[in-house]
């Protein structure tokens, strides 16, 4: 008799943003599965996205997503959190902001703000390319999930993605879209039905329920520069 070989789970995470990034990373370091991702845009990041405009070879970096990070107070105390934090100040991603925040939010608590000098793309790049030491999990961009269906093989329950005329099975799903985005994929069949009955309640009003706050992010542009000239401009903006 031969054995048996029993191939590791294959996981989908739909969304290269920031939690798709760490979901991958803690998928692969503490499971033995096969994670691959899907975004549906051109580029990784998600809403922590900047743009670079290159003229007569200058740049202009700019976050037009999150523009600061907060390392909340006891965060340094949580394993998980001060290690991501430490290997993304080590590899010169994030450095503390010595810049003012005009009107505090309740939501960012008290705690050391960081920029990213490579811009917020390559902190969440950064993140996926060292998610292990040895395997980069593959990411699938311009590759929109129109619909998840629940489907039944053998007895084995497995999700099929649905995308532009094609589909691919996986044996877990991790959905990081924003709420409005995620509901519609999961429909209101069979692989849906653990929103409307969880033991905590139903979780579909919950999250239709979210409310999104505003955020805007404004370029000014007066004469385009090399990146090195942010300095003279902010001196006291980027610390060390
Ligand atoms: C202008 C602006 C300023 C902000 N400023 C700050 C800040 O200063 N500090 C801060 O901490 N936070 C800030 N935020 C919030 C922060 O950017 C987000 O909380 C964070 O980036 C969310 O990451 P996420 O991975 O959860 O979601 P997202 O970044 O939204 O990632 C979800 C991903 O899913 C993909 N996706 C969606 N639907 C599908 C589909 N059907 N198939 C495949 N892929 C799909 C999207 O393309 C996207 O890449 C700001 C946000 C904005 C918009």
């Amino acid at each position: 008799m031969s054995a048996k070989t029993v191939a590791a789970p294959r996981v989908l995470v739909v969304g290269a943003g920031l939690t798709g990034a760490i979901a991958a990373r803690r998928l692969l370091a503490s499971h033995a599965v096969h994670v691959e991702l899907w975004d549906s845009a051109a580029a990784v990041g998600g809403r922590m996205r900047n743009e670079v405009l290159t003229t007569d070879g200058h740049h202009l970096l700019t976050d037009s997503g999150a523009q600061y990070i907060t390392m909340a107070e006891g965060v340094a105390e949580i394993p998980a959190h001060s290690e991501l934090y430490a290997g993304l100040r080590g590899a010169g991603l994030l450095t503390a902001m010595k810049g003012r925040i005009q009107g505090g939010r309740a939501a960012d608590g008290d705690g050391t703000n960081f920029v990213c000098r490579g811009g917020f793309t390559s902190m969440v790049s950064w993140l996926l390319e060292t998610a292990t030491a040895s395997e980069r999990p593959p990411v699938s961009l311009g590759r929109s999930v129109e619909s998840l269906d629940l489907v039944r093989t053998d007895g084995a329950a497995r999700w099929r993605a649905n995308y532009a005329g094609a589909s691919a099975e996986y044996d877990a799903v991790v959905l990081t879209p924003p709420a409005p985005e995620l509901l519609p994929l999961l429909g209101g069949g069979d692989g849906a039905a653990w929103l409307d009955a969880t033991a905590e309640g139903a979780l579909r009003p919950a999250l239709e329920g979210l409310q999104f706050s505003s955020r805007y992010a404004l370029r000014c542009e007066t004469q385009l520069q090399p990146i090195s000239s942010l300095q003279n401009y902010y001196p006291s903006y980027l610390a060390g």
